[in-house]
């Protein structure tokens, strides 16, 4: 009898840690505290503070576009955004709070009208996590910073990542590089 009430209480406990798993899967596992990230103008690691601010500021900060996409995790429309056909050579930087994210270098033509990319400036420098929205199973990017939604990642890129990076150009902003 006490044996089978361990048992329950065991189980009991795995279900809740389980309920209680962090949202984000690599870097942005707290929502507050400092993070190591790659910055492209130092060439090397530094430490950060994350961005944390109200839907308000981040409205007063934002265009409804921009706000729109980071903060609602709004897709923008196929061709519509200022990045799907850009070749500047420098940084793709977050909208919200400026952290560096893709370099022009990792950008491909992808065909599908937003910029493509196949692969982070660092793997820490962004977060991924489970999107089950519109009957499907995807991969959401965001800003490891400010938790900014960036757009999802695919299976279906070039090599030699073999990813694709689908990004939105209202969360991005490029900087050229003799700026950095
Ligand atoms: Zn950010």
């Amino acid at each position: 009898m006490l044996r089978r009430t361990a048992l329950k209480l065991t189980l009991t406990g795995a279900v809740l840690l389980a309920a209680r798993a962090p949202r984000f899967t690599w870097a942005a596992a707290t929502s507050s505290g400092t993070l190591r990230v790659w910055s492209v103008a130092k060439g090397g690691y530094v430490m950060t503070d994350k961005v944390q601010k109200s839907p308000e500021e981040w409205r007063q900060q934002l265009t409804p576009e921009q706000y729109h996409v980071t903060r609602e995790q709004g897709t923008e429309r196929a061709y519509s955004g200022g990045y799907s056909n850009h070749h500047g050579d420098g940084i793709y930087r977050c909208i919200c709070c400026g952290q560096d994210l893709f370099d022009s270098r990792t950008k491909f033509e992808s065909g599908t009208g937003w910029p493509s990319y196949t692969e982070p400036v660092a793997a820490e420098n962004i977060a991924t996590a489970e999107d089950r929205s519109f009957f499907s199973v995807r991969t959401e990017v965001l800003c490891s910073r400010c938790d900014a939604h960036l757009g999802h990642v695919f299976p279906d890129g070039p090599k030699p990542s073999g990813l694709r990076y689908c990004m939105n150009s209202a969360a991005l902003n490029f900087v050229a590089r003799d700026r950095l």
